[in-house]
């Protein structure tokens, strides 16, 4: 059993829906085995500036809710510089914090492991992005909010596409995968999806999208066509796609940047459950000992998963689903 008296939790990188609820299961949970919980502001930057607060539970009454993080979250270029995670090390010593929850994406796990390497506490991460871009978990908390926020966004976009017989590019974050480009494109319809999971896609081979953009037209009469692209998807981003389509194929193609409302929003009941879950195993799992680990849910049940390898991209988008997709796309 490790014996943890006081624990410290962050949020970092983008933030995510549900990282609330993670936070308040922590806390709850580490309370309740009589450990003092610390949050530390702004992602690792309240970490090496010593911007803390020590969490009660008061804090996290009415949060469940909230979208957001009521640490905040940042990036913090900071810890990427060699001296970095020494002094984030330092300072976990130096405050007795015998276990640090880090609630993020990949990029905020290299963060964790290279704190690792000069702490002797236990670290422990539990996945927040909506990117769902993190290895040993099937969905990251946030992804499920963030689906339905794009699709509710999809579904207007959609009425004026129809209304004015223009053919509609949406882009969706994702940082360089197509998780939520692939489950938001499926579940509002979308003509096309493209995601870079897909392949390069540049002026070169832009054929492979206005063939099937003509083939509807041609034969089928389509009055409405809407096509969802993931962020990093082509050079210049999708305003310059949906140009270069115009030009191509003499139809008005408008591209719809959703950018940040995607982060937003009160977290899904699914999301909710999600975080609760994984931020009460993971204080369950440090009591265990855990260490250098992620809490995350695979087949509904709550996994450790080496943090080591959450990055390694492994987890493919749902290959059922993008072959459906391409197959449907070229009739
Ligand atoms: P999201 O993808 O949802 O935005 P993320 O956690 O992947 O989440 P990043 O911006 O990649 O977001 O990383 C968050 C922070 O983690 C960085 O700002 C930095 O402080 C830290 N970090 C990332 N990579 C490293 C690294 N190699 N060494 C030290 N710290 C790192």
């Amino acid at each position: 059993m490790g014996n943890i008296k006081r624990l410290a939790v962050l949020t970092s990188g983008g933030d995510a829906p549900g990282m609330n609820a993670c936070i308040r299961a922590v806390l709850l949970t580490a309370n309740a085995c009589n450990i003092d919980v610390i949050g530390f502001k702004h992602g690792f930057n309240g970490l090496l500036e010593q911007e803390f607060q020590t969490l009660h539970p008061h804090h996290v009454d009415n949060i469940i809710q909230r979208g957001g993080t009521i640490l905040k979250s940042a990036r913090c270029p900071a810890m990427e510089q060699p001296d970095g995670p020494v002094k984030a090390a330092a300072i976990l010593d130096q405050l007795n914090i015998d276990a640090l929850i880090v609630i993020g994406g990949d990029g905020s796990f290299r963060g964790t492991m290279a704190i690792s390497k000069h702490y002797r506490g236990q670290l422990i991460g539990v996945p927040g992005t909506i990117d769902n871009d993190v290895d040993g978990t099937d969905t990251t908390i946030g992804f499920a909010t963030a689906i339905d926020t794009a699709l509710d966004a999809i579904d207007k976009i959609r009425d004026t596409a129809d209304a004015f017989e223009r053919i509609f590019l949406v882009e969706l974050m994702g940082r360089h995968s197509g998780y939520l480009s692939l489950a938001a494109g499926i579940a509002g319809g979308a003509e096309q999806i493209i995601c870079p999971e897909f392949g390069k896609l540049d002026a070169d081979n832009l054929n492979t999208i206005i063939t099937p953009i003509k083939h509807a037209q041609l034969l089928k009469g389509k009055t409405s066509y809407l096509i969802v692209v993931a962020e990093h998807s082509y050079p210049g981003g999708v305003t310059a796609l949906a140009e270069a389509l115009t030009m191509a194929i003499g139809i008005e193609c408008r591209a719809c940047i959703l950018g940040h409302i995607q982060r937003g929003g009160s977290p899904v009941g699914a999301d909710r459950i999600l975080a609760t879950k994984l931020g009460a195993f993971a204080v369950e799992q440090l009591l265990q000992g855990a260490n250098l680990v992620m809490a995350g849910e695979v087949d509904g049940e709550a996994r450790l998963y080496p943090l080591a390898k959450t990055g390694e991209r492994a987890k493919a988008i749902d290959p059922f689903l993008v072959r459906w997709q391409q197959q449907i796309g070229s009739f």
